[in-house]
Order: structure tokens, then C-alpha cells, then sequence
């Protein structure tokens, strides 16, 4: 097959006379081809593979394109980099690899074409086109990937226990292409995945991180964490979700299963937004729940406080998976500890007090904790489900209504303390605060407008009840 089409860009040609002053032959390989196969978009990372040096490669390929750009060699690795408009070119020679027990790391010799190709991690991205000026766009497939992409399959080249274990990171990989392009992991993959699991612990946990984000980014990400939950991988990455697992029954009472619950919050989320932080906040939302589940005869199942200890919880996984501590977290802690608010209303009478209320303690996040709130509805009472989201409609329209009244979201008290010390003539007391609090909640419960001049009447107000006397 002749794949000549996928090689349009001018930048192969480049390369091909490239190759050719160094008298070698080169290939494009990997996601390159993969994703023209399957009509996935312009690829902006391009891997190439030279049967010799794949630094000499790129300083040749920069000399003969305008403006000789950069090339930036990784000498450890042996690779080189350049970019060409807005796609980054990677240059590899040809290799053969050897792995030990404890690192992902392998013992790395020169090699054919074919070695290299034995070396990637499923026969879909194994696939090379030749880059040679006779046979410019010949395709190279020794493991039938053209097939496995027909039949969305993913599956290893060479021996799967190998290839795993060698390598776990290709682990996490399978489950995140099988996610992203909604494919099948063979059987024999998907056992041997069963069986090295406990080798994903040699990995850096920002690589793991990487591949978790890839599938939380993927249009369904159920697919991927419950082939991470089948193969055993989870309870190794992320045991506060297998935690949520089973449903328990006391005298006749049960609870829902909380992971499959997450799950389907997160596949109903991802169909609303791409923000990847929200997308990890619906994964989170319950993992406060396995700690705080008890039983009683009064009430059944309980999950008491389960949003603070869950947000608590965020804080140690993200350490733990070295992820970043900042703001990002922060969303995902407050969307956490915030997470059943909204439905509490949407279950009752929607009142604009309980909305101010919603929007002071949300702040700016308000609009992605209706989000996360909505995908939150999983019932399959169809008339309950109805009712819930007419109700979150309701509260949409009125977070618009009240925040154009009442500007709460980013509160500012309309009388200041200072202000509160001049009238009444203080110094810094706990009067001050009292007062303030008082007009902070009567604009909450709506009895006097956020403006100032109904505020300080109500200073004056609540001072003289507390004694004091106007200066
Ligand atoms: P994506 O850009 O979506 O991550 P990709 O296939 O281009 O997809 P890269 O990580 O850029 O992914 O890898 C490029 C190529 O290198 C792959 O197509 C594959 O051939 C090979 N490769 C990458 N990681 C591994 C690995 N851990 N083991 C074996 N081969 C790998």
C-alpha cells in the first residue's frame, strides 16, 4: 500500500533529501500514521525514524529549510528536535531495546527498521511510512496494525506479558487509546495487563497523571476507568475510588454502588464541558463517602459529612499523584465540599434566599457546580429526573435574576468596618462584627437590598440595640 497522500506536507520531501545526502533511509512512524488512518486531524507532533544517527538526521533537515531553525538534541536519548511552523519533529535512530526488572529504562543498541518497530508498544503504532525517494510513501506494517485499526483492536507486537512488563506505563497507554478512540483491548493483552498490574508502582506517578488526564479527557471516560478498575490497575492509582465499590445491605436497606455512580456522573459531564478540573471534580465528588458510610436503624444509610472529609481527601490524592497544589486543587476541594448544595434545592421550593446563599458560598464557581450538580442526577425514576433538572433551570434563571440584584458572587460588605467605628464611635470590637454579619444575612435572606444606604440604616439599627449611640 501507497500512503503517499499522508505525506503532503512539504516537510517530508525535506526530509526524504535529507535522508538522502546522508545516504540512509528514514520513516515516519507511530501516532503520525496511526491518526491519518483513522482521520483524526493534523498531527502536530511528527516521529521520525532514521537507520542511523536521528541527531545528524534533524541538523540536516534544519540546513535545508528556511531560517535553519533550532535543533534541540536530547544526547542521553539520542533524539533531536525542530520545529517546522507549528509541528514538533522528532529524530530517532533505529533501535533495539533490552529491559531490566526495576525501571522502564531499557539497555538501548542501534537496529533495523524492524527492531524498532518490535520496540512500540501496539502493532496500530508500529506503523511506518518510507520517507526514500523510491519508495516514498510505501507503507510498512510487519504486525497487520492496518487490520487492528479496521477492527479497533489494540494489541501488543510481540509477547504481551513481555511487552507490559517491560514497560508498565504501556499499561495505562492500552486502556487510553482503547478510551480515546473507543477501541477493544485483545484478550491476551487485557490478561497479561491482569497479571503485571502491580508493576505500575515502578512508574512516576506524572506519567501515570498524564495518561489519567487523557482519559478524563476522552468523550466517554467511563470506558477507561472501569477497564483501569477490570485489570486491577486502579486500586493501585486510585484506591479511594475502588473504595466506592459494592453496595451494602443491613436489615433489608441498601445504598447505591458509589463507583459506578461516579462513573456515570463523570461520562454525563464530559458531555457538557471539556474542563479537565471539572471533569475530575465529578470523579471525586463522592470518595468521601466510603469513610463517613454508617449504618443506623433510624435512618439507614448515612454518608454524614462525606462532602468536608471528601475535599479533605482531594488535597492528600492530589499530593500523593504530584499533582499541582494550587488553584486547580482548590477548585476541585470547594466543588467537592459544595457538592450536594444545589440539590437540596433542586429537590424542594426554589427560594431566592437559598439562591443568594448558593451564589455568595459558590462565588465564581457557581456556574461549574450547576454543572457538576446536573450530571449529579443519575436516577432512573424518569418522572424524578425530570423534576430535578426543571428544578436546576430554575435555579440557573434565578442565580441570573439575583446576581443582577444583588451582586453577591464576589460579595464586598456595602458598610465597612471603618465606616462602623466612625458612626458609633469604636475601636476595633466584637460590636463590629456583629453588625457586619447582621447585614451580610439580611441581604442573604433578602430583607434589605446589597446597597449601602439600606445597610447603614440597618447599622444604625443594630447598633442601638446593642447599646451604642451614633457619634
Ligand atoms: P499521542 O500523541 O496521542 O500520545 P502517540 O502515539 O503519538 O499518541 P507518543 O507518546 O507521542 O504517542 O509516542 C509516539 C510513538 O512512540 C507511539 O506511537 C509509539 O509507537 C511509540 N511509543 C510511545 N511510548 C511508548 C512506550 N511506552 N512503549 C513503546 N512504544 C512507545
Amino acid at each position: 500500500m501507497n500512503y503517499k497522500d499522508a505525506l503532503q506536507n512539504p516537510i517530508f520531501k525535506i526530509i526524504s533529501e535529507a535522508s538522502k545526502n546522508l545516504n540512509l533511509d528514514s520513516y515516519v512512524i507511530g501516532g503520525f500514521v496511526r491518526d491519518y488512518i483513522l482521520k483524526r486531524g493534523n498531527a502536530k507532533d511528527i516521529d521520525v525514524v532514521a537507520i542511523g544517527s536521528g541527531i545528524e538526521l534533524a541538523k540536516q533537515v534544519a540546513k535545508l529549510l528556511p531560517n535553519s531553525p533550532k535543533v534541540q538534541v536530547f544526547k542521553t536519548y539520542g533524539t533531536a528536535m525542530l520545529r517546522y511552523n507549528d509541528i514538533e519533529i522528532e529524530f530517532v535512530g533505529a533501535r533495539k531495546e533490552s529491559y531490566n526488572e526495576d525501571s522502564r529504562n531499557p539497555i538501548v543498541e542501534n537496529g533495523t527498521l524492524q527492531d524498532d518497530q518490535n520496540r512500540r508498544d501496539f502493532t496500530i503504532n508500529a506503523l511506518a511510512l518510507n520517507l526514500s525517494e523510491a519508495n516514498f510513501g510505501k507503507l510498512l506494517d510487519p504486525f497487520n496494525g492496518i487490520k487492528d485499526l479496521e477492527n479497533k483492536i489494540i494489541k501488543t507486537p510481540l509477547n504481551p506479558d513481555i511487552t507490559y512488563s517491560d514497560d508498565p506505563l504501556r499499561m495505562m497507554r492500552a486502556i487510553r487509546f482503547a478510551t480515546q478512540l473507543d477501541f477493544i483491548i485483545e484478550k491476551e493483552s487485557l490478561n497479561a495487563i491482569t497479571r503485571n498490574n502491580k508493576r505500575i508502582n515502578i512508574i512516576t506517578k506524572e506519567r501515570i497523571v498524564v495518561e489519567l488526564n487523557k482519559i478524563l479527557e476522552s468523550p466517554k471516560p467511563s470506558k477507561g476507568f472501569l477497564l483501569l478498575e477490570k485489570t486491577g490497575l486502579l486500586k493501585h492509582i486510585l484506591p479511594e475510588l475502588t473504595n466506592l465499590k459494592g453496595i451494602d445491605e443491613v436489615e433489608g436497606q441498601t445504598h447505591k454502588d458509589n463507583f459506578y455512580h461516579s462513573l456515570e456522573v463523570v461520562d454525563n459531564i464530559a458531555k457538557n464541558t471539556d474542563n479537565l478540573w471539572l471533569r475530575w471534580a465529578a470523579l471525586l465528588h463522592d470518595i468521601g463517602k466510603a469513610p463517613t458510610k454508617r449504618f443506623s436503624k433510624k435512618v439507614g444509610w448515612t454518608f454524614h459529612a462525606h462532602e468536608f472529609e471528601g475535599s479533605k481527601m482531594v488535597y492528600h490524592l492530589f499530593k500523593r499523584l504530584k499533582m499541582p497544589l494550587n488553584d486547580k486543587m482548590k477548585f476541585v476541594q470547594k466543588l467537592v465540599f459544595m457538592s450536594s448544595r444545589p440539590i437540596v434545592l433542586a429537590q424542594d421550593i426554589v427560594t431566592d434566599s437559598a439562591v443568594r446563599r448558593l451564589v455568595f458560598d459558590a462565588g465564581d464557581y457557581v456556574d461549574d457546580l450547576m454543572t457538576l450538580c446536573e450530571a449529579d442526577i443519575t436516577t432512573k425514576n424518569p418522572k424524578r429526573f425530570e423534576k430535578y433538572h426543571n428544578n436546576f433551570k430554575i435555579v440557573r434563571d434565578k442565580i441570573i435574576e439575583v446576581e443582577e440584584k444583588d451582586h453577591v458572587r464576589n460579595f464586598q460588605p456595602p458598610v465597612s468596618g471603618e465606616e462602623i467605628m466612625k458612626a458609633f464611635n469604636l475601636k476595633p470590637s466584637k460590636e463590629i462584627g456583629i453588625i457586619k454579619e447582621a447585614i451580610k444575612e439580611a441581604i442573604l435572606e433578602g430583607e434589605i437590598p446589597n446597597e449601602h444606604e439600606a445597610a447603614f440604616n440597618l447599622m444604625i439599627k443594630k447598633g442601638k440595640q446593642l447599646g451604642l449611640t451614633v457619634s
